[in-house]
């Protein structure tokens, strides 16, 4: 009777601690992911920051900035740096500022696909980096001057995630 009950308290054991490993693996796991999102989130705004220096430096050298998403791949050679670099991430959409002294702050740069945490990286025309919400970055880009964009309506512009 007693083996019994030991072999009873033994399984117990055994199955307690196969359960907290199967746990502690699970949130292993989840940490893992976690760090690769966040490892992901901060290249791709590494990525925005090397663009806004290309700009800077396109605006000082030519006293203006690219006009077009082709002007600015001529300008930064590696396309690497023009996309998010998360596995669903998207290439980035730019929005060419006018002109290098207009001090209104706008978006310059935005991935359409919100895969940072459901967020989006955005660069704004004062060198300032963020992580939006898709639903944010639309109501953004829906402000004027970007009420259209390349002549394309905002609408037509890839899917900004579900809201
Ligand atoms: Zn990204």
């Amino acid at each position: 009777m007693a083996v019994v009950i030991l072999l009873g308290l033994v399984g117990l054991g055994v199955w307690w601690v196969i359960k907290t490993m199967g746990q502690a693996g699970q949130q292993y796991t989840q940490g893992m992911v976690r760090a690769r999102e966040e490892g992901t989130s901060i290249k791709c705004q590494l990525n925005m920051r090397s663009v806004w220096q290309m700009l800077q430096t396109s605006a000082t050298v030519d006293g203006a900035y690219p006009q077009s998403r082709q002007e600015l791949e001529h300008l930064c050679g590696n396309s690497r740096l023009l996309r998010c670099p998360d596995p669903n991430g998207a290439p980035y959409v730019y929005l060419p500022p006018k002109r290098i002294d207009d001090s209104s702050v706008q978006i310059v740069l935005y991935e359409p696909n919100a895969v940072h945490n459901g967020r989006c990286s955005v660069l704004l025309s004062n060198g300032q980096l963020a992580l939006i919400r898709p639903e944010e970055l639309k109501a953004a880009l829906a402000q004027p001057p970007h009420t259209s964009i390349l002549g394309c309506p905002v609408e037509l512009l890839p899917s900004l995630g579900s809201v």
